[in-house]
């Protein structure tokens, strides 16, 4: 078996990224919080998640849930690293007819498991999904979903949370996209989530934390087993990660690129 190349996987999608930012023209895209998830979803999509072209509606696939909606070009970026999105999807992405919209918009066939980016719902629709499968016996699809850190503040994500652990759901794995910014400012100053870790530990969560730009550390936190449990992997990571001019930078979370803007974060992302 060929063994995947994910550092040239993670660069092009990277690139993708910046094309679909630039190409969207003058509308602004939420290009801060998909840099920070390109590992994450790579790790997912080529490494861990069994979900093929061929098989986007068979009983049998991981289901994958994209809570933190606005990164929805990431996931159409990785998505098409993996066969399923076509060039043409990618041409099309934020234009008038195209199925591939700033947010995700649920779509079997094309492998959209979950219309996302009203925030905080991601979590839930994964526990009614796991107790589903739980009522039809399938017990090989696993359930993951991605969600930010400042979707966090939304109380539903703890119903869920609490939820997941009083049904015993360990087919449920979430990741946090922990970039320590949101919308406009830092996590911290617009609500400190404390510590994240012994939140989800506390509602009965197994957990683990992991550098969310290291394939390696995902896919091993990833490829954890935990039967009756919930597990949540929290993935340190850094908002516009690969563009200097936008990471750590919350202006980034929804903006344009200038011409001179997309060359730079052209070439910065090709030399990772
Ligand atoms: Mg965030």
């Amino acid at each position: 078996m060929t063994k995947i190349d994910y550092t040239r996987i993670s660069r092009q999608v990277r690139e993708t990224l910046i094309k679909m930012a630039y190409g969207a023209g003058n509308i602004g895209t939420h290009i801060g919080g998909s840099l920070s998830a390109v590992e994450i979803l790579a790790a997912l999509y080529m490494g861990v998640m069994n979900i093929s072209k061929g098989g986007l509606t068979s009983e049998t696939r991981d289901r994958f849930i994209l809570s933190k909606g606005h990164a929805a070009m990431c996931q159409f970026a990785v998505m098409h690293q993996k066969g399923i999105v076509t060039d043409e999807d990618i041409a099309t992405f934020k234009q008038n007819g195209s199925l591939f919209h700033a947010h995700p918009v649920i779509n079997a066939e094309r492998g959209i498991e979950f219309s996302g980016g009203s925030l905080g719902q991601g979590l839930s629709l994964a526990v009614g999904t796991a107790l589903g499968l739980k009522l039809k016996k399938n017990d090989t699809s696993s359930i993951f979903v991605l969600l930010g850190d400042g979707e966090c503040n939304e109380g539903a994500v703890w119903e869920a949370a609490m939820s997941a652990a009083h049904y015993k759901l360990g087919n449920i794995t979430a990741i946090i996209d922990v970039n320590r910014l949101q919308l406009d400012d830092f996590t911290e100053r617009v609500m400190s989530l404390g510590e994240l870790e012994q939140k989800f530990s506390g509602f009965g969560w197994r957990t683990t934390v992991c550098d969310g730009h290291s394939v390696d550390e995902l896919i091993a936190a990833l490829s954890s087993e935990h039967s009756e449990q919930p597990y949540c992997v929290l993935a340190n990571t850094v908002k516009g990660k690969g563009v200097s001019f936008m990471e750590n930078v919350a202006s980034w979370h929804n903006n344009r690129l200038s011409k001179s803007q997309y060359a730079q974060a052209l070439s910065e992302v090709g030399g990772i």
